[in-house]
């Protein structure tokens, strides 16, 4: 495994570092065997959030006896003082630990951040929780260019990491993420794999590696297995050759900008509508041509079907990608005939 400084937070962390969403899907015993595989193979790295549900105290479990191992990152998407606050406490006892390494303002778009730096706002009830030995960093984490510079422009000095999306397709936020490396920013790829639109975690892995403007990426691994093949990415990662260069341009033209992350902001529908797997359906459809087989799970997952969408347009207006999620539901109903 090889190792990088987190900024100036002075934490030596694995360049392919875990992502916690995908502990979800799982359960307690998997996850102490994933992490079993993190501490082989020297991933010392693990994010999460209180969003991901049962992720935090999983976890917490898996780490017992074993935290001093690793780095441990969290997240909340309070933005008042008394729900950061005791959202922290929850994640200290949810993770079974007396402090976290790095503590995030999770998914902050621009608004928010008067809110979080507001008298009563979420960043007095981190400090004060750094200051208690609770939290040892403080950073946050957003989805568009603007989060970014916004933060550069006002808020440089109070955060010490940035995480944001960054893979083959997504390179968006390359100048900002140049600026927060210059002012000694650690910065954290999310979505190496865009959401699981990218099939090759060797190839993705390996372009992030290579980027100079992030330090580590975070790879979510669901079972043994996949953490195996993610950190094992590791252990040879040499620069991509002319051929992978242009597996990744091609892969640009197919995918564009207009696809689903499967983040789940969206959610819940109006009507009930599964709007991520909806699209993973369509995606299957889209770039594999396997219509039979995404017709077959799109019914028996989608109980209800893109065309009951009434187009009320909230879902819209929660998805950090602004995806024109309504005329997408219209190309579902219209792939699968309901
Ligand atoms: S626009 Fe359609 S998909 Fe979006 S919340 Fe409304 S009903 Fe659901
Ligand atoms: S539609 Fe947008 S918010 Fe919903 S899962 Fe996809 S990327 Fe995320």
């Amino acid at each position: 495994m090889k190792y990088v400084e987190l900024g100036k937070t002075g934490m030596n962390v694995s360049v392919i570092s875990f992502g916690g969403i995908p502990i979800q899907r799982n359960d307690m015993e998997n996850t102490k065997l994933v992490v079993d595989v993190l501490e082989a193979k020297g991933v010392n790295y693990i994010d999460t959030a209180k969003a991901y549900s049962v992720s935090e105290a999983y976890l917490g479990n898996a780490l017992k006896g074993r935290r001093d191992k690793f780095f441990l990152a969290s997240k909340s998407m309070a933005r008042d003082y008394e729900g950061m606050k005791k959202d922290i406490d929850d994640t200290l006892e949810k993770m079974q630990t007396e402090y976290v390494d790095l503590y995030q303002c999770h998914n902050v778009p621009v608004g928010d951040f008067e809110k979080i730096f507001a008298e009563n706002g979420a960043y007095k009830a981190l400090l004060e929780a750094k200051e208690a030995g609770k939290i040892r960093h403080i950073g946050f984490t957003c989805h568009h260019v603007e989060d970014m510079q916004h933060v550069i422009e006002n808020y440089a000095d109070k955060f010490e990491t940035v995480m944001y999306p960054f893979n083959i397709v997504e390179d968006q936020g390359t100048e900002q993420l140049r600026k927060f490396k210059e002012l000694g920013y650690g910065t954290i790829a999310m979505k190496p794999f865009a959401g699981g639109n990218l099939d090759d975690p060797d190839l993705a892995l390996r372009y992030i590696a290579e980027a100079d403007v992030i330090d580590i990426a975070l790879a979510g691994m669901a079972d043994p297995k996949e953490a195996e093949q993610d950190a094992g990415v590791a252990e040879h990662l040499v620069p991509l050759n002319e051929e992978e260069l242009a597996k990744c341009d091609a892969i640009r033209k197919e995918l564009g900008t207009q696809f689903c992350r499967r983040c789940g902001y969206c959610m819940p529908c109006t009507m009930g509508i599964l709007i991520p797997n909806a699209f993973l359906f369509r995606n299957y459809v889209l770039r594999y041509n396997m219509l039979e087989w995404a017709s077959q799970r799109y019914k028996s997952v989608c109980t209800v079907p893109a065309s009951q969408c009434v187009e009320c347009g909230v879902c819209e207006t929660r998805c950090p990608y602004h995806l024109p999620i309504r005329e997408m539901m219209k190309d579902t109903a219209r792939i699968f005939g309901y």
